[in-house]
């Protein structure tokens, strides 16, 4: 089979072994696969070491189950691979298993290929009404969604998103079908345009003056960000953080102390919410997807995901 290598920071479509299940895992023939910023993250160096195959958003049919129920279903997979015996997954939390692996992230292969092999108790069902770019989105969403797993937003609190990517776009679509009034500061008059149609109030960096806000959620993927977050929240606030860098930074954390600030760091979250949030609302995420490519033209695609004005851009294997 085809798959996208990264090693070293560098990228090549090579013919490599079609993966074998091990244990109870299933077979998917890989039909569709978002690039996500964390992707060119660990091409940049956020993984040091990474070799394999990037890819943790996508969805495909089931070719080969222990479970017959589930050959042919269209399916995605929930990223994080517990070991399922250690004291976090005995409380539910596989998501912080230490023996966890990754799909496309860490020790694990992901999905930029023709075939991937996932536990079965990743799998997931992906219900037939949603359409393709939804479908697309469920990890990211879960991502986005979890932010209100974590934290409680009230009706009357004032919530700032930092930045108007791809996930800041999914977050601040989460936040405004909840009634959160939400106030959003990025870099793309585009992209902030996308968000303002859906009600939120936005901001270029040279027009905006920090009002203190009670939430801060960091989304931009820029050290810059979590500077700007810091800037803009209240004594006793909240920042939620979503990015992960691929280098350090230095900050000084006096501020977070003296203004006793609650520094949350947000990370995946449950697919099952994600496909109730797009049963519940339908949202038409085509505006989410900025550009296909055959998986032929892989690198491509990589480069073009890296482009201003992007938003997701989507492999097709099949
Ligand atoms: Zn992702
Ligand atoms: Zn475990």
């Amino acid at each position: 089979m085809k798959a996208l290598l990264c090693a070293n920071g560098t990228l090549a479509l090579q013919e490599c072994e079609k993966p074998e299940r091990r244990g109870n895992e299933v077979l998917i023939r890989v039909s569709r696969a978002g690039i996500c910023s964390t992707d060119l993250e660990i091409v940049r160096g956020y993984v040091p070491g990474f070799s394999g195959v990037l890819g943790h958003e996508f969805f495909g049919h089931v070719e080969e189950a222990d479970d017959a129920s589930l050959i042919g279903k269209r399916v995605t997979a929930e990223i994080n691979c517990a070991c399922g015996k250690c004291d976090y997954c005995n409380k539910g939390m596989q998501r912080h298993c230490p023996r966890r692996t990754v799909i496309g992230i860490v020790n694990r292969n992901g999905a930029f290929a023709e075939y991937i092999a996932v536990p079965r108790e990743n799998t997931i069902v992906i219900p037939d009404e949603l359409p393709e770019c939804s479908a697309i989105l469920i990890e990211p969403l879960a991502a986005a969604m979890e932010v209100l797993e974590q934290i409680t937003i009230g009706k009357e609190q004032s919530v700032l998103l930092v930045g108007d990517g791809r996930l800041a776009q999914l977050i601040g679509r989460v936040l405004l079908s909840e009634g959160i009034s939400l106030t959003v500061a990025g870099k793309h008059q585009s992209k902030l345009d996308l968000l303002k149609r859906q009600g939120a109030r936005t901001f270029l960096p040279d027009r905006f003056s920090p009002s203190p806000f009670d939430i801060v959620i960091e989304a931009s993927g820029k050290p810059e960000g979590f500077v700007r977050a810091l800037a803009c929240v209240k004594p006793r606030g909240t920042i939620v953080l979503k990015s992960t860098y691929a280098g350090g930074f230095q900050f000084n954390p006096s501020s977070v102390v003296v203004n006793e600030i609650s520094l949350v760091g947000s990370r995946c979250g449950k697919f099952s919410e994600a496909i109730g949030f797009l049963q519940k609302y339908k949202p038409d995420f085509s505006y989410m997807i900025s550009a296909r490519y055959p998986f032929s033209q892989a690198l491509e695609a990589f480069e073009k995901a890296k482009g201003k004005g992007v938003l997701k851009v989507v492999l097709e294997m099949e």
